[in-house]
């Protein structure tokens, strides 16, 4: 259910509607738009009475959301949600880009990759320090090290970084040095972790499983968004399906699919989609031609040394070049590079 306000609804009207919600049992998540604010309810397993609310000062009408997902939903809130993070800005008319290794390897590398997005026109760094690897064999990620290196990357460039946290046990520590934590594909529906996130206060870029329905997802990011953290991106990555030509198969209709369904930004991975480089740069052409707020993709100094996802990595020159495709395609549709 959603509480509409009226354009000059006072703080303390407001406080007092919540304050009526919090008595019956649900939880208030005010949502302040352009023009007004509006107070999502959620906790309620059956129909609210909302005589008792509509008769309140300051309160201009109750809708019911009608989707299973309420806070991630349209519905809920018409206007696209923008995450700031230290300045920088993920959905809204801009479009965003988020670029580095898959892993953190080293801070000589970290940094030459850092110069060079940052030059490209990339607003913030990724690297993984804990990363989930198909094989217990692989390179498993520098963990605290890491995540050290990713700081200092961030304090000497300015970008802030994206980093994954791959458990409840390591959550705390990815936050504390995070801008932004990535909670990858395999976790898409790893509950705890996702409380987990919902009740840190750091944005979290959220991947779609590799099965996930486009329901599942958002529901995911539902999980996140009861708990308190309205900052969330969401992230297409690729599913899973008989294709084998490619390591996942881009799902470009969830783009669209999505922006009309959430208010969320959607963002888009073409490299762990494509599973090797070549591929890469079309298929984020073919994201931003679809409506997607950013992209997030995989650039290695020298991708044949990599210690993980070097075939699917860009080298600094093929970066540069998908940096003025798609900044070209930006502009064909009406948007611009952030
Ligand atoms: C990643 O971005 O480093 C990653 C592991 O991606 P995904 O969770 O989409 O496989
Ligand atoms: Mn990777």
């Amino acid at each position: 259910m959603l509480i509409v306000m009226q354009v000059r609804a006072s703080e303390q009207q407001i406080e007092k509607v919540c304050g009526v919600v919090r008595e019956m049992g649900l939880t208030p998540h005010p949502i302040p738009g352009s023009m007004r604010m509006a107070i999502g309810i959620t906790g309620n397993k059956s129909r609210i009475d909302e005589g008792r609310i509509i008769s309140m000062p300051g309160v201009v009408e109750v809708i019911h959301v009608t989707q299973d997902y309420k806070l991630t939903s349209r519905e809920m809130k018409p206007e696209d949600t923008v995450v700031d993070v230290l300045g920088a800005k993920i959905g809204g008319e801009k479009i965003a880009v988020i670029a580095g290794t898959c892993a953190v390897e080293s801070l000589d590398i970290t940094m030459k990759v850092a110069e060079a997005i940052r030059s490209a026109g990339s607003i913030m760094l990724r690297g993984g320090a804990y990363k989930p690897r198909t094989s217990p064999y692989s390179f498993q990620g520098l963990g605290e090290e890491g995540l050290k290196i990713l700081a200092s990357a961030r304090e000497k460039t300015g970008l802030p970084v994206v980093t994954e946290a791959v458990d409840t046990d390591t959550f705390d520590i990815v936050a504390e040095y995070a801008d932004i934590v990535q909670i990858g594909a395999r976790n898409m529906q790893n509950y705890s972790l996702l409380k987990k996130a919902g009740r840190a206060r750091k944005p979290i870029l959220l991947k779609r499983g590799i099965s996930a329905t486009i329901k599942e997802f958002l529901l995911a990011a539902e999980y996140i968004m009861s708990e308190g953290n309205y900052n969330v991106i969401l992230c297409e990555r690729g599913v899973r399906t008989f294709s084998d030509y490619s390591r996942y198969t881009l799902d470009i209709s969830s783009i669209p699919e999505l922006k009309m369904l959430t208010h969320l930004p959607v963002i888009v991975d073409p490299s762990h989609a494509a599973g090797r480089w070549g591929m890469v740069i079309p298929l984020a052409r073919a994201a931003i031609a679809a409506g997607a707020d950013g992209l997030i993709v995989e650039v290695h100094p020298e991708p044949e040394k990599a210690l993980s996802d070097g075939a699917q990595s860009l080298k600094i020159k093929m970066f540069e070049q998908m940096m003025k495709e798609i900044s070209l395609i930006a502009r064909a549709i009406g948007r611009e590079m952030a």
